[in-house]
């Protein structure tokens, strides 16, 4: 199973990374569609394309506006992007508005099913997370693998949603401030890498790789890899175009 990060920041790119996205080019699943989306066309190895997002915030979906040229470029047959209704709707009437963007992308809009089988054999079930606007987390599970990606919520060992994670191979979880920031964390809704950490323990995942990572650390040293890898070893920095195995 190949998990491909094609954007590993969030709020604005900078000049190492793009916003969130992540691909499973095997499944042709695409987890979240920021400014990385447009690297789709380099991985694409399916005739279909499934979007799965997990809010609706720029760094989040602005990607699909790139659909354009995903479709010029790859001999796509059919393109969907999913969300919570509120959320697709946002996008609707707002990023697909006229004076934003002119021609609706060639993507079809359906709201997220509680469950959905991939084409390559994965089940994908998603659960609430807390954020302003809200958002969600997704599970995969595949016999014998499985995948969960956490963005944008605010860890701790004692939220609801670790009882989610419980046992994946793979953690795909956010990082954006530092233990210092709790409270800047707390209201914007993210994370702070201590608790990130106590969270991949705690839910005994097999490996964590952090991604929305806050675009204005100038180098990946300032992120706090040794400390964090004291609480939970398994834990690596997401870089953009990584590819892991799983
Ligand atoms: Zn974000
Ligand atoms: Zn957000």
């Amino acid at each position: 199973m190949k998990l491909v990060l094609l954007g590993t920041t969030g709020y604005h790119a900078n000049d190492r990374r793009q916003t969130a996205c992540l691909m499973l080019p095997e499944a042709g699943v695409v987890l979240d569609a920021g400014t990385g989306f447009y690297r789709v066309c380099d991985y694409l190895a399916t005739d279909t394309l499934d979007v799965f997002l997990t809010h609706a915030h720029l760094d989040h979906c602005v990607g699909l506006t790139y659909m354009f040229d995903v479709r010029y470029r790859t001999p796509l047959q059919r393109a969907t992007a999913y969300a919570e209704p509120d959320r697709l709707e946002a996008i609707r009437e707002h990023l697909f508005a006229k004076p934003l963007f002119p021609v609706h992308p060639p993507i079809d809009l359906a709201p997220l099913p509680p469950k959905v089988e991939l084409a390559d054999g994965g089940v994908l079930t998603h659960f609430p997370l807390r954020h302003p606007g809200e958002s969600v987390g997704f599970r995969i599970d595949w016999p014998g693998r499985s995948l969960a990606y956490v963005t944008d919520t605010v860890a701790s060992p004692d939220a609801a949603y670790v009882e989610h994670l419980h046992g994946v191979d793979l953690l795909v979880h956010e990082s954006y401030f530092g233990d210092d920031e709790a409270e800047q964390a707390e209201l914007t809704g993210h994370s702070c890498l201590g608790e990130v950490v106590k969270v991949a323990a705690k839910a005994q995942v097999g490996r964590l790789i952090l991604v929305h990572i806050n675009p204005l650390l100038e180098n990946d040293d300032a992120i706090g890899l040794s400390e964090a890898r004291q609480v939970f070893a398994n834990t690596e920095i997401g870089v953009d175009r990584m590819e892991i195995n799983f």
